[in-house]
């Protein structure tokens, strides 16, 4: 249908909405996916409650972002004496066992040297006991958030893997990427019933998402533990999700794996049955193991689902839009479920989303895509208005394109801010197709009752 695939140029001059968020929003919440750790951003207050309001909107959970409080002098003069203070503070108020600084645009913009600051920090302190502190750069104007969120991980265990001194078999270390909490779970139980020992990083599924508190806590339990980080290069392999992650250049595995020769299994965020088959057959190599009758069985009854609803979802078109490893991933179980995803649109610029999507999707699928970076949601809306579209995937981010449009939305990704339970929409896995697969089903269903002239009540 459309060969332009390309990043378009914008109709506007300003981004209205962007189709992303800040950098420094994904380094802070790797950290806070991190026993015992606090998040630091270096520059003025309102980057910090921005973040805040974002991650508390999605997760439901208090969150404590320090700042080190830019004002008009410091954007001047620099902010060295500023994150003395704050890293002082934090140190004094949360014991933290790790603080991870990251950087604002401010910061960035006026060059502030950062590792600098941080190493005349730890040499007055050189005799008092101080956490490790993380420096993670995260220029916003140059990277979405999880640009942040990997570059966090790559940071972290740059700074915290210790000497490899052994190979531990059954131990991996797992990147994948930023999902939601009930994802993290789900992993989390389909490692251990392969025997598998793992370093999940980050693991924020308990620390933002977790239990009522009978009182308040500076720090929630849970998290990456700064051990499993230190130990990170004895494990037997690292799995790495998402295709646009694994072509960068950098990245934590692609570190373990060079420093350390932890071999490294690159694959796509297992959304869909394709992409969850490799992470399974990754499993069972690395532990030897054939993949548990209960995830056989997930996966039999998601086939059955799939022959179940074939009629209400095949030919259906859709919009798809998000970070882009997710972008990947929705539209690769799009495809098996028989809809279009016309269009495929991130607020990010990899330069590589229409590279990876002709690699995963059948040629006579992507001929019909329109695969667009850098997009705000104004541009978006442009896009969609001569397409026949019959569903949005994505972010509540562009719920009101989908609202002036009248098309539904099913959300999915980050942030989920105008529903109860964004934080917990499973993606990853065969369960987490299976209630995509609904979701999606039953919304079409819902949609074509709406309006029915007729109305029916029997499918
Ligand atoms: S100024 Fe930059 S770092 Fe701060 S909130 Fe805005 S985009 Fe994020």
């Amino acid at each position: 249908m459309n060969t332009a695939r390309k990043k378009i140029s914008k109709n506007h001059t300003s981004t209205q909405n962007p189709c992303k968020l800040c950098s420094p929003l994904g380094a802070s919440l790797v950290i806070r996916g991190i026993s015992g750790a606090v998040p630091l951003l270096h520059g003025s207050q309102g980057c910090s409650t921005y973040i805040r309001r974002y991650l508390i909107s999605h997760f439901k959970e208090p969150i404590d972002i320090a700042s080190s409080n830019f004002g008009e002098d410091t954007a001047i003069f620099g902010g060295g004496a500023n994150i003395k203070i704050a890293l002082e503070n934090i140190i004094a108020q949360y014991q933290p066992e790790m603080i991870g600084v990251a950087t604002t645009c401010l910061s960035e913009t006026i060059g502030d040297d950062v590792n600098m600051f941080i190493y005349e920090f730890l040499k007055q302190r050189k005799e008092i006991p101080t956490p490790p502190i993380v420096h993670i750069s995260t220029p916003s104007y140059s990277g979405t958030h999880i640009t942040g969120f990997h570059r966090a991980n790559l940071e972290i265990v740059k700074t915290l893997a210790a000497e490899k001194t052994t190979t531990r078999k059954d131990h991996i270390n797992v990147f994948a990427g930023m999902l939601s909490t009930a994802d993290l779970r789900y992993l989390k139980e389909i490692f251990t019933d392969f025997d598998l020992k793992h370093m999940l990083l980050p693991d924020y599924s308990q620390t933002m998402d977790g239990t009522l508190w009978q009182q308040y806590q500076k720090i929630p339990a849970g998290g990456t533990t700064i051990d499993q980080i230190k130990d990170a290069g004895n494990a037997s392999a690292s799995l790495q999700m998402g295709r646009i992650l694994n072509s960068e250049s950098e990245s934590a595995a692609k570190y373990l794996n060079e420093t350390f020769d932890v071999p490294s299994y690159e694959l796509g965020l297992p959304i869909g049955i394709k992409e969850t088959d490799r992470l399974f057959e990754a499993l069972e190599e690395i532990s030897g193991k054939p993949t548990p009758q209960k995830y056989v069985e997930e996966r039999g009854r998601l086939v059955d689902a799939y022959v179940d609803g074939h009629k209400y979802v095949n030919g259906l078109k859709a919009a798809l839009y998000g970070e882009e490893d997710l972008v990947a991933g929705l539209a690769s179980f799009l495809s098996e479920i028989g809809i279009v995803p016309v269009l495929c649109a991130s607020g990010g610029e990899s330069g590589r989303l229409e590279s990876t999507l002709n690699e995963i999707m059948d040629k006579n699928i992507s001929e019909k895509m329109k695969i667009l970076e850098g997009m705000d949601f104004k541009n978006i809306e442009a896009e969609v208005e001569s397409m026949s579209l019959e569903l949005f995937i994505g972010n509540s981010k562009g719920y009101s394109v989908t609202r002036r449009k009248e098309i539904p939305l099913v959300r999915a990704g980050f942030p989920i801010h105008d529903r109860i339970g964004g934080q917990r929409i499973l993606h990853v896995g065969y369960r987490g197709a299976q209630n995509l697969f609904d979701q999606i089903a039953n919304t079409i269903l819902d949609q074509r009752q709406k309006t029915s002239d007729i109305g029916y009540s029997y499918m």
